[in-house]
């Protein structure tokens, strides 16, 4: 680098220096769990073929659990593999171009708003984007050393994905052109729309050149102590391949004010597609569908993949908010598959979230025992249990304090095995977690349950917790 992008001693959130690798797990890098191996495979933009869906399920029955685990990145977890399996695991992915290199297996995190260029919302398609950056990556040499954990966004404009606490966002502008974003830096720099790909990357290893520059390990954009240096650098490495890259507006400002439908709700409380049929302006519909608490099994996983085969676009794309989209079906028959769809499976937990007013909307929980050691429960039975209590860790559709409608029982509510609470969401949200003696609730940091063990007791205390008001917001003098 001409310029001294500064120092990158780690700041913020996760200011800790680090002694040790990322261990972010992939599809060559296994993680041990209780329940055997788990891989976890990238699938940029949540983008799939039908040749590749129907690979991953192959491979869930034949290696491991029978299930496909869908990730709050739009990634799939194969769980429960036996040992030894690896080979084959790595050699049936790269001849499905789900492994396209292997060095650069974990960094190929990128998300991108999953409706993009299906329901005539946002700016445009960008998924030419996330192939052209994907493709990018996978060139890069400096790329190989991305932590497992740096992000990726490509936003169409409906601020969606821009939403997930990324490291490097591509927004679509009114203009056409793009907006990339370092952190959650409110400055951006605007390029045209053939450099966006190419902006991001450069982006992504300016980090990593000043990264290695410095003596402690940084993983995540958010933990560079001032960014201001590294976005001049990202401009000047624009600038020398003649890109016209210029200092733009607050990111935020361009984002525009499109309330979203109800959906699931992402690890930082930012929502999704909702289920449902979502209308395209060409007349054509996709099917919009969540998969309880991220888990699907392989045959409803291969159900989905007929349908993208049979009657849609022979593409199905996964959604960071754990729902699967299949775009490109005629509204009459996508009014026909989703009413099958609806129909009852054998497994409480298997059935397919097919409307907002699903219980399971908004729910979500760790793995749990069998699959993690620390676990105090099996905290997946338990919300199935308490779920099928008839209550409903959701409320299917309730009164807000402000008496709006509040769709899929109100707050997010997670369910943790012990308190780390792996993965809960940020914003608020009701914490479930398991004590050795039952499951204590928590809402707005007040305790509304403790030691509760049975579903009908859950179930109603979770459900309050849902809709419980804030205490300063029910404390507050009307003026
Ligand atoms: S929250 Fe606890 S039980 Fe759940 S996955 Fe994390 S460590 Fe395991």
């Amino acid at each position: 680098m001409s310029s001294d992008p500064g120092s990158l001693a780690p700041a913020g959130r996760d200011a800790s220096v680090r002694d040790r690798g990322d261990a972010c797990p992939g599809s060559l890098r296994l993680h041990s769990a209780d329940d055997g191996a788990l891989a976890r495979i990238r699938v940029p933009g949540g983008i799939l073929t039908v040749r590749q869906a129907r690979t991953l399920a192959d491979l869930a029955r034949r290696l491991g659990d029978g299930e496909l685990h869908l990730t709050s990145r739009g990634n799939v977890q194969v769980r429960g593999l036996a040992e030894g399996c690896g080979a084959e695991l790595a050699d049936r992915l790269s001849t499905s171009d789900l492994l396209p290199s292997p060095q650069h297996d974990r960094a190929r995190n990128i998300v991108a708003s999953p409706l993009s260029g299906l329901d005539g919302r946002g700016r445009g398609d960008v998924r030419a984007w996330v192939r052209e950056l994907d493709r990018l990556v996978c060139a890069s040499a400096p790329a190989t050393r991305l932590s497992g954990r740096f992000l990726f966004a490509v936003d169409d404009g409906r601020g969606d994905v821009a939403a997930l606490d990324p490291d490097v966002t591509l927004v679509a502008t009114d203009a056409g052109a793009a907006l990339l974003r370092l952190g959650s830096s409110p400055a951006a720099i605007a390029v045209p729309p053939d450099a966006a790909p190419l902006a991001a990357l450069l982006a992504a290893e300016v980090f990593l050149a000043a990264a290695s520059a410095s003596a402690t390990r940084v993983w995540r954009w958010h933990e560079v102590p001032d960014p201001a240096p590294l976005a001049a650098e990202v401009r000047r490495r624009l600038l020398a391949r003649g890109v016209d890259a210029h200092v733009a507006t607050a990111v935020a400002a361009d984002l525009p004010e499109v309330p979203e439908p109800a959906g699931s709700t992402g690890s930082n409380g930012s929502t999704g597609p909702a289920p449902g049929i979502v209308p395209a302006p060409d007349g054509t519909a996709t099917l919009s569908v969540l998969a309880p608490l991220g888990r699907l099994s392989a045959s409803r996983w291969l159900r989905l993949a007929s349908l993208a085969a049979d009657d849609g676009a022979g593409e199905v794309r996964l959604t960071p908010w754990r729902g699967v989209l299949v775009p490109g079906l005629s509204t009459a028959t996508a009014r026909e598959r989703m009413a099958e769809l609806s129909g009852p499976s054998g497994r409480l937990d298997d059935a397919l979230v097919t409307t907002p007013e699903s219980p399971w909307t908004g729910v979500g929980a760790c793995i749990g025992r069998p699959g993690c050691a620390r676990s105090l429960a099996d905290v997946r039975s338990d919300v199935a249990a308490t779920l099928g209590a008839g209550g409903s860790s959701g409320a299917s559709d309730s009164s807000g304090a402000d008496g709006t409608r509040v769709i899929g029982g109100g707050l997010p509510v997670y369910w943790s095995g012990c308190e780390r609470r792996c993965g809960h969401p940020r914003g608020e949200w009701v914490d479930v977690v398991a004590t050795g003696a039952g499951y204590d609730v928590t809402v707005h940091g007040e305790r509304l349950g403790t030691a509760l063990v049975g579903p009908a007791d859950l179930a109603a205390t979770v459900a309050a917790a849902r809709t419980a008001v804030r205490p300063d917001v029910s404390t507050r003098t009307p003026r």
